[in-house]
């Protein structure tokens, strides 16, 4: 293995791993059978330092077959396979459209638009997925779950978050804190807050005491403000247990 090799960590406990990595640089075009247990950190090695490397993933989980494709610059990672805190960070934003329900951390909130999406678009619950699948230097939300599968068709985003804490205790973390800010001009969030963070609670399996949940407007500027979007920013930190 070349000593220059960059790797990429990934923590998950499905198995098998098929790794097909192509490099821009040269023709190697390596496929490598990686056998996965719980709990292990996979290290995968492109063959060169090309500036841009393009690696895919199949991965087949007890559920289905889900593939990945992760395309950008790659850089070195020498750390440790295993740190006692990881931070992971998530935004969504969503289009308000009238017609449609507005669901919030998995709580219909009246107001006269929703969010247009393949799922139920709550904005909330995809940010904190991605938000935790950050921390365990996993793909984003929309590789892990493509809408462009049937699988994933109409689902409630607690599906997403679930099969996210399970990565999360399969890795072997668990929440440390997770702190939440609503982007929203309107409805007014402070009479449903309680209920979103407790519901927050319930689905990640986390104590009141370390999630936290914020909400501001967008000053009435950009679609924000116009009450023609809704956005969310999560942070979590993940402590090993
Ligand atoms: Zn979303």
């Amino acid at each position: 293995m070349n000593s220059m090799a960059m790797a990429t960590h990934l923590y998950t406990s499905y198995s098998p791993i098929t790794t097909k990595t192509i490099s821009s640089n040269n023709n190697s075009d390596k496929v490598l059978s990686l056998p996965l247990q719980p709990r292990h950190a996979i290290s995968i090695a492109s063959p060169s330092l090309s500036l841009r490397t393009t690696t895919r993933f199949s991965i087949s989980a007890a559920a289905g077959t889900t593939a990945v494709q992760v395309d950008g610059p790659t850089t070195s990672n020498k750390g440790p396979k295993s740190l006692p805190f990881r931070v992971g960070h998530g935004f969504d934003l969503h289009r308000l459209e009238p017609g449609y329900p507005l669901i919030i951390g998995g709580i219909n909130i009246p107001h006269e638009r929703g969010c247009e999406a393949h799922s139920d678009g709550d904005v909330l619950l995809h940010c904190v997925v991605d938000a935790i699948l950050g921390a365990l230097g996993l793909p984003d939300i929309g590789q892990i779950f493509p809408d462009s599968d049937p699988k994933w068709k109409g689902a409630p985003s607690s599906v997403f978050i679930k099969e996210a804490v399970r990565l999360m205790h399969e890795a072997g973390y668990d929440i440390g804190n997770l702190d939440a800010t609503l982007i929203l001009q309107r409805p007014k969030l402070s009479p449903h807050k309680e209920a979103i963070r407790d519901n927050l609670c319930q689905l990640l399996g986390a104590d009141p005491s370390v999630i936290n949940l914020k909400a501001k407007t967008h000053e009435k500027v950009d679609s924000l403000g116009e009450n023609r979007s809704i956005a969310a920013h999560t942070v979590v930190l993940l402590m090993k247990k």
